[in-house]
């Protein structure tokens, strides 16, 4: 009895979903390190560690900040069709066309990635060995944002179309359950981006053009598995949660023909690439002698202070994407 009380309990529980889930966009700026030049892996190979736990530092700060939010989506079919033309491209062109607060009420990622780089590239040239970690984890973070389908969709978690909780699904459950089995992370090497403005933008829209696949063929499944095996409850810590089964996983992600995989190994590619890039763009500065190893108080407070908010869940704004 206990049991299937909590049960109910843990499906009555809003499902906090963080973008690409904290295992993705840890894995993603892990990996995206083996994809450096030697001049770049000496350095960033030390610091795995840092790079996977503060991969999540953004969605934690979401809950201090109010204008973190939007710096992690874009609703890009606020703007019309694919690809979205009336929206420039241009930063300064788009706050004249719609205002700055209505581009922050759909979100700005391709143009906060483009803020990041050019704060990265500014770290990498003073030699700034705690900014250029931070900075890195972070712009991995909203980079990896940027290649998720319902990141680019106002319908972020299925919402419209009575299919809450596709968010967390695609970007948390996939990959926790398939990427350690049966992803291949073979990727290649960093390339230097001469566009990064471009590169990000055509990823994004990358995202956009999939959002629908993602949505369809989420309903499709549903519609055809038996009704009693789409979920499963599984242990968390002593909880009973109730999670996508196993099978209906398995079987979303092969209906997707591998896009969660494709776009995992793209974000690592792209993060590769960014950092790589601001790096080339500050002259290729020598990274075994780097100097401001230490964070400040400050900013070791404002760590702890991120984690306590996220632990506590007082989130400011919309919660997912
Ligand atoms: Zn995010």
């Amino acid at each position: 009895m206990r049991t299937v009380i909590l049960a109910m309990l843990c499906m009555a529980l809003p499902q906090t979903c963080f973008c690409w889930g904290f295992y993705g966009h840890r894995k993603i700026n892990e990996l995206a390190v083996f994809l450096l030049p030697p001049e770049m892996l000496v350095f960033y190979k030390q610091h795995v560690p840092f790079l996977a736990e503060h991969a999540v530092d953004p969605d934690k700060r979401r809950y201090a900040l109010a204008e973190e939010g939007p710096r992690h989506y874009l609703d890009l079919d606020h703007y019309g069709a694919y690809p979205y033309t009336a929206l420039p491209r241009n930063w300064d062109s788009a706050v004249a066309k719609y205002s700055e607060d209505s581009l922050m009420a759909h979100g700005i990622v391709p143009w906060w990635v483009q803020v990041m780089l050019q704060r990265l590239t500014k770290a990498f040239r003073e030699k700034n060995q705690s900014k250029i970690l931070k900075l890195s984890a972070e712009i991995g973070h909203y980079i990896s944002d940027a290649h998720v389908p319902l990141h680019a969709s106002h319908n972020h978690n299925g919402q419209y179309t009575g299919q809450h909780g596709i968010h967390g699904f695609w970007e948390s459950r996939v990959p926790e359950l398939l990427a350690d089995r049966q992803f291949d992370f073979w990727i290649g090497k960093a390339q230097y981006l001469k566009r990064p403005d471009v590169f990000i933008w055509d990823r994004i829209l990358e995202s956009g053009a999939a959002a629908d696949t993602v949505l369809r063929r989420e309903r499709e499944l549903t519609a055809a598995f038996p009704a009693d095996q789409k979920y499963a409850f599984e242990n968390r810590n002593g909880l009973l949660v109730r999670v996508y089964s196993s099978a209906f996983t398995k079987s979303y992600e092969q209906q997707l023909n591998g896009m969660v995989e494709r776009r995992m190994r793209q974000s690592i590619f792209a993060v590769a690439s960014f950092w790589f890039t601001a790096w080339v763009n500050a002259g290729q500065p020598n990274l075994k002698a780097l100097n401001g190893a230490e964070f400040s108080k400050e900013e070791q407070a404002a760590f702890e202070q991120w984690n306590e908010d996220w632990k506590n869940g007082r989130e400011k704004g919309r919660s997912c994407n």
